[in-house]
């Protein structure tokens, strides 16, 4: 990574630094910036999505919107790498979005789409996970091994940490902790099963639930835990209930990983000691002959899936040779 310094007038310059191009692509926009290998944003831009134009559309969005911030990049700085995160099931190695609902994707081999037409290595990574990883490499969860990184927003999805490591699942969908029926008999999901953590317990539920409670217009997840704080009966059964059902699911995973640490992130992760402290209870109530490990908020917060992008950028330097696409380490190896 060095430029040709016969070109520069003495004294100037005469190393070029590397630097990635970290996409967080959403059903909404995509969010994209060229970030230094200590974590710097060198620059950043956010496009809207053009689900509704259709699956190309979105493809060309992507590779113009890293050709723009290619472009945009200093010019002591050498791009030398794409990640793209992004919801939904991702066969990471394959590099494939299997099923991805809020992009409309399904079975899109979207890595070989944009790495022939960017002519970079380009890595791929669910959003959630990919956030996990940074939280477990430079956040929260920095020097755990054993750890379960929980986003909490309109949704809510894990990463989980064991090793050092973010596991993928057979099929790309590990972390779905979202879609633990936890409450039997409960309100229908929009997956369909009933009784999911992710109908009591998201930012959009605590919100919707509140609503259809107090017969009020839906307020924001954390002035209801705000409200139950003060008092407000309907904020505190909502914020109750909403407890219980993560409670249920994180006591669930404690019994068969044993992680020593929990990590909120997402919007919901705001509320800070307001959400992990009742939580904290709760589970400790629930687990009787055991101790349950602590619940900390995200260090990284909003930045998290920028930073992980970012790893995965990184990683696929290493897995884009023709003969290493059959192992897949994007989650294993440091890159900083
Ligand atoms: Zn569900």
């Amino acid at each position: 990574m060095t430029t040709d310094v016969t070109a520069l007038p003495p004294g100037a310059a005469a190393t070029s630094a590397a630097a990635v191009i970290a996409l967080d692509v959403g059903g909404t926009s995509i969010k994209g910036a060229v970030e230094t290998a200590d974590g710097t944003i060198d620059s950043r831009m956010e496009v809207p999505t053009p689900v509704a134009d259709g699956v190309n559309a979105v493809v060309s969005t992507i590779v113009a919107t890293i050709e723009a911030l290619r472009t945009a990049a200093s010019p002591h700085l050498t791009v030398v790498s794409v990640g793209i995160i992004f919801p939904g099931a991702v066969d990471r190695a394959a590099g494939v979005a299997r099923y991805s609902a809020n992009i409309g994707w399904r079975d899109l081999p979207i890595r070989r789409l944009v790495a022939d037409r960017v002519g970079l290595p380009v890595g791929i990574d669910h959003d959630v996970r990919a956030a996990g990883l940074a939280e477990a490499r430079l956040g929260a969860a920095r020097g755990v091994d054993e750890a379960l990184f929980v986003s909490i927003g309109t949704g809510i999805a894990a990463a989980v940490v064991t090793g050092g490591s973010v596991v993928s699942g057979a099929d790309g969908m590990a972390g779905e902790l979202g879609h633990l029926p936890v409450i039997p008999e409960g309100e229908t999901c929009a997956c369909g099963l009933r009784g999911c953590v992710e109908t009591y317990a998201s930012a959009a539920s605590l919100a919707r639930r509140y609503a259809a409670g107090a017969g009020t217009p839906p307020l924001p997840a954390e002035d209801v835990i705000a409200q139950a704080g003060r008092g407000d009966v309907i904020a505190q059964r909502v914020f109750g209930e909403a407890v219980v059902a993560l409670g249920r699911a994180l006591v669930g995973y404690i019994f068969v990983m044993d992680p020593s640490l929990i990590v909120i992130g997402g919007g919901m992760a705001a509320a800070g000691s307001a959400l992990t402290g009742p939580l904290e209870a709760e589970m400790e109530r629930s687990m009787v002959w055991r101790q349950a490990p602590p619940v900390v908020t995200s260090e990284l917060k909003g930045d998290a899936g920028r930073r992980g992008a970012a790893l995965v950028a990184w990683s696929a330097l290493d897995t884009s040779s023709p003969q290493s696409g059959a192992h897949d380490n994007a989650s294993t190896e440091d890159q900083t």
